[in-house]
């Protein structure tokens, strides 16, 4: 079957998934609570906290955290706007937090297995085990203790705009801008964000099952001080997609991607998405393949993304190159489910057993 024919099989509308591609609920959200007068974040780091916020007794925290739903429980799209319209209150975002899951709602104490207690500090929250010896309580530990948010001090509020807008596919420097953030902590954040999709990417199946097409490039991507080569394949017809850096440029290395990545029953083909990319490759047989024209909207592409879109920020080692493929995988695998499938992600961490 030629290259041609199998094209205008697949140029078939419908399959643009991502026509509603578009996160604009949640980001005006985002945006309506920033045009305020008052500062957007007063500090870099730390949790803002708002004069008028009550901050509810220990015992009545606990309690609203562990509320039954009456009826059937929120999707996760009701928790986010949930965690959106609440973010200034730091109370109610750990409450909420605790109540879905996402920040651990009993913790044990690590020296005597005992269960911990929730303490009131002037406008904080931390876990007391009350166990007493002679020196006194026996341990306490953060209220972010085993979940996602346990290794930084990023408020509840920038991680999650910046989640937000990472999912909307807002650059650092153009999210550094509307949060008045330094580009340090944006890439923190970003940095904690690449945390959930490379957990969600790496359990993603092989592509090409049940005899589906596939289409795999060979893409360069210059870095600062290096050139990467990247295999990267499309299941044609879904969104299923892989990309991984390629340490050589061995058949042998390509090979073991492809058994990784790509089911033995596959319909694998090797294509090229630009006409004179690369002439180290000139000898693998690809075909052109005009994705740009293929899909319609930017965003639905994938091979020329990888191409056209990674910050010089990601490009800086091979793990963080290939932690921003991850990203790029999971963007184009979940489409406009990426903000809803990185929350659902943060429950993997609270659902760990301690130590
Ligand atoms: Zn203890």
């Amino acid at each position: 079957m030629s290259f041609e024919k199998k094209s205008s099989q697949i140029m078939d509308p419908s399959h643009d998934m991502h026509d509603d591609f578009d996160y604009s609920h949640h980001l005006q959200m985002v945006l309506s609570q920033l045009n305020g007068d008052e500062p957007a974040y007063p500090m870099d780091v730390g949790d803002v906290v708002l004069d008028d916020v009550h901050f509810p007794k220990p015992a009545d925290m606990a309690a609203m955290a562990d509320a039954e739903d009456i009826g059937p429980p929120p999707t996760t799209n009701e928790i986010i706007e949930d965690i959106l319209e609440n973010v200034d209150n730091y109370p109610k975002t750990l409450q909420i937090l605790m109540l879905r899951g996402l920040l651990k709602k009993k913790q044990q104490c690590k020296k005597c297995e005992k269960p911990m207690h929730l303490r009131r500090r002037k406008c904080s929250y931390e876990w007391r085990c009350r166990t007493k010896d002679k020196k006194g309580d026996c341990s306490s530990c953060s209220i972010k203790s085993g979940s996602w948010f346990e290794n930084t001090k990023l408020s509840f509020k920038i991680i999650f705009n910046v989640l937000v807008m990472h999912c909307k596919n807002y650059s650092s420097g153009h999210m550094s801008s509307i949060l008045k953030l330094s580009t340090h902590s944006i890439n923190e954040a970003r940095r904690m964000v690449h945390e959930l999709t490379d957990r969600i990417a790496s359990r993603y199946p092989r592509i090409g099952e049940k005899t589906k097409d596939v289409y795999l490039e060979i893409i360069t991507i210059k870095g600062k001080n290096d050139v990467y080569k990247v295999l990267a394949g499309q299941e044609i017809g879904t969104n299923h997609c892989f990309a991984a850096v390629l340490n050589d440029c061995s058949a042998a290395l390509i090979e073991r991607i492809k058994t990784v990545n790509v089911d033995p029953q596959a319909k694998v083909t090797m294509v090229k998405t630009v006409k004179d990319d690369d002439p180290d490759f000139a000898s693998v047989a690809a075909i052109f393949f005009d994705e740009k024209k293929y899909y319609v909207h930017a965003r639905d592409q994938f091979f020329c993304n990888l191409r056209e879109n990674p910050e010089e920020h990601f490009l800086s080692t091979r793990v963080t190159l290939q932690s921003w493929l991850n990203d790029q995988v999971v963007r184009k695998t979940e489409g406009i489910k990426m903000m809803e499938k990185c929350v659902e992600e943060l429950k993997t961490f609270t659902s760990k057993t301690s130590r």
